[in-house]
């Protein structure tokens, strides 16, 4: 085992598996008074960890840890008042505190997207246990954008595969296969079976 790569705190302390019938909890960002707090309906899917230098990650994790769910089982309970979009152009609106900075979850727009209805959260903000645990890495080479040595990146790449967490270096395949499908099906290149 390498242990001297820390990949994010929650993964580093032992991926633990979902709880069965787990129906959600509640996020709550860092601040120390008045904290934002979402509540999230539901159990998450494809939570991953992400290297891109977008998502929020806690201070001196290499990756983010970030899950799905639908937008209608996210509700901002208290403090809304302090998320800013943090760029109002990116495909994913992230909703940051203004506090804090951590990201509360981040919205698609954009109906034509294959994951418009998806929010972005961050489960780890949360205190109750059973959350689905992160499946796969993703964007492993952009961690150098955000600063890793280039060198480290073997080492990085064995420890994720060591811990269960297959390194891509853009999304899964299964996601990027529902990326492509949606983009085959806008283009008129794929039709429905009959
Ligand atoms: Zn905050
Ligand atoms: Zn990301």
């Amino acid at each position: 085992m390498t242990t001297d790569v820390h990949i994010h705190p929650a993964i580093d302390a032992g991926i633990k598996p979902a709880a069965a019938g787990f129906s959600g909890g509640t996020l709550t960002c860092l601040c120390a008074t008045d904290p934002v707090t979402v509540e999230i309906g539901s159990q998450v899917a494809h939570n991953h960890a992400c290297g891109c230098t977008k998502c929020w990650k806690p201070t001196g994790a290499l990756f983010a840890q970030i899950a799905v769910v639908s937008k209608d089982k996210v509700k901002v309970v208290t403090n809304g008042q302090k998320l800013q979009v943090v760029d109002p152009t990116a495909t994913i609106r992230r909703h940051a505190c203004s506090g804090c900075g951590v990201h509360m979850y981040g919205r698609i727009e954009n109906q034509q997207h294959a994951f418009y209805g998806l929010d972005f959260v961050h489960t780890e903000l949360s205190n109750e246990p059973g959350w689905a645990p992160p499946e796969f890495a993703a964007f492993v080479s952009s961690i150098i954008e955000a600063g890793a040595d280039p060198a480290q990146m073997g080492a990085v790449r064995s420890h994720l595969k060591e811990i269960g967490l297959p390194p891509y270096d853009c999304l899964s395949p299964g996601l990027m296969d529902a990326l492509s499908t949606h983009a085959a099906k806008q283009a008129g290149t794929l039709h429905q079976a009959g």
